[in-house]
């Protein structure tokens, strides 16, 4: 059975105060959940603190970048062993606005994905198309080179163990959600993909997230399908209701 996962990604809003009173409230109302994992993705250098404040629960810590090297004359990068040390342990990597806003292709997606691995880090290694993509019909096209080139430099076993978010550009901030079938169809693609790539088996173990404009009244339809095994959430994620109406609908009406 695959073990449904909710992100919270923060991107760069929130102050120190803020990012800790959310955590603290998210904490307080969701931080025991044994059915399914949640994660919060705030901006590096808040990273230590809330990982702090989230200790003595099972809320875990993601950054949302690295680079792929250990270390190194790389100004302004944060390297996974640095993520690790300040509590995290999950990365986000390739997410659209990185790809589309900084340059991150398809190959640096793969590298990173393996230096991640190799730090004890679980990557969240996020693939999408864009409108102009969907609307030309090749939606499965654009989101299986980016699928081959994120798991290629890793072996089958790992690849079991990462996840897979799989992030329509054209629904991202914009309140326009895939409708679960369109997202269905495009995670039974990915794993059908997966399975060509590895085996049958490994690929039934691979978690795919399904992200964009995930709100608390369309988590329950989207986790009803079958290959949609958690959401990364960005705007809903940033006020503690709304986060925690999608943690309890994706997980279930387990509290504290
Ligand atoms: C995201 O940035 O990963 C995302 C899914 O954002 P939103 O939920 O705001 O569409």
């Amino acid at each position: 059975m695959r073990r449904p996962v909710i992100a919270g990604n923060w991107k760069m809003h929130l102050s120190l105060a803020e990012g800790l009173a959310l955590a603290t409230e998210i904490r307080n109302r969701c931080g025991r959940f044994r059915t399914g994992e949640v994660v919060l993705a705030p901006v590096a250098v808040q990273i230590h603190p809330i990982a702090q404040r989230l200790a003595d629960s099972n809320i875990a810590v993601a950054a949302q970048n690295c680079h792929a090297a250990a270390k190194g004359a790389f100004t302004g990068e944060l390297s996974p062993t640095q993520i690790l040390d300040a509590g995290a342990t999950y990365v986000i990597i390739g997410h659209s606005e990185r790809r589309q806003f900084f340059g991150e292709t398809d190959e640096g997606v793969g590298k990173k994905g393996r230096s991640a691995l190799d730090h004890g880090l679980i990557p969240i290694l996020c693939i999408g198309e864009t409108l102009a993509e969907r609307e030309a019909g090749r939606t499965l096209e654009v989101v299986c080179r980016q699928l081959d080139a994120a798991i290629a430099p890793l072996s089958p076993e790992e690849v079991a163990g990462v996840i897979i978010a799989y992030e329509p550009v054209w629904a991202i901030g914009t309140g326009r959600t895939a409708t679960p079938n369109q997202a269905q169809e495009v995670h039974a693609a990915i794993r059908r993909r997966l399975a060509e790539k590895t085996s049958p088996a490994v690929a039934e173990r691979v978690r795919l997230q399904y992200g964009g404009s995930v709100k608390p009244d369309n988590i329950a339809a989207l986790m009803a399908e079958p290959d949609i095994d958690g959401a990364l959430v960005g705007g809903a994620s940033l006020e503690a209701q709304s986060f925690i109406q999608i943690v309890t609908g994706a997980l279930g009406a387990e509290s504290n």
